[in-house]
């Protein structure tokens, strides 16, 4: 697929960022190239837009960038998944596991039903940690969590093992 091939050559590599030995995947200069990020909401749209799902749940941040275009085009709710006290409604909270200690995502109570259909999105998946994190917290409100889906995968971390037997979507191995 040539679209895959200009998402791929879109992404810059950045290394030692945000520390030393880390090969930083940098989405914003796919931003920059509106075909390319036309062409990777695309994909997701045509894998996504007859699966019946009512919710898109984005993953601060950068889900946020791709989650909504992919809701607004399919039909579905966007419902961000932030970062502690960000959020001024009532909240549930689901704590996980980072290289270093832990960190906690949020979402709003009553922004989802029970029984409903969710696709979760994120620009990367490097350990699994965020997105399992996302799935318990649309699980435990009664959600049934479809697919997970990525632009970049980093296979080497094994992430998409953590997510069991939850499907996981990528368009490009990082
Ligand atoms: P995980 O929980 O799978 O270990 O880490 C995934 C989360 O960290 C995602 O929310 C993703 O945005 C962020 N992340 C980790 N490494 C990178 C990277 O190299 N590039 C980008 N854009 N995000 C990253």
């Amino acid at each position: 697929d040539t679209r895959i091939a200009r998402i791929s050559s879109a992404i810059r590599v950045i290394p030692d960022f945000p520390k030393p030995g880390i090969l930083f995947q940098d989405i914003t200069t796919l931003l920059l190239d509106p075909r390319a990020f036309r062409d990777s909401i695309d994909l997701f749209v045509e894998r996504y837009k007859d699966k019946n799902i009512s919710v898109v749940a984005g993953i601060e941040a950068r889900g946020f960038i791709f989650g909504p275009p992919i809701a607004l085009a399919i039909g579905a709710k966007f419902v961000p998944m932030r970062k502690p006290k960000k959020l001024p409604g009532e909240v549930i909270s689901e704590e996980y596991s980072l290289e270093y200690g832990t960190d906690v995502m949020e979402m709003h109570v009553g922004a989802v039903q029970a029984g409903e259909r969710a696709l979760i999105v994120d620009d990367l998946i490097a350990t699994g940690g965020t997105l399992c994190a996302a799935i318990r917290l649309l699980e435990r409100v009664g959600v049934d969590v479809v697919e997970c889906a990525c632009v970049i995968e980093l296979p080497e971390l094994k992430g998409r093992d953590r997510l069991g037997d939850k499907p996981l979507f990528v368009l490009i191995n990082g």
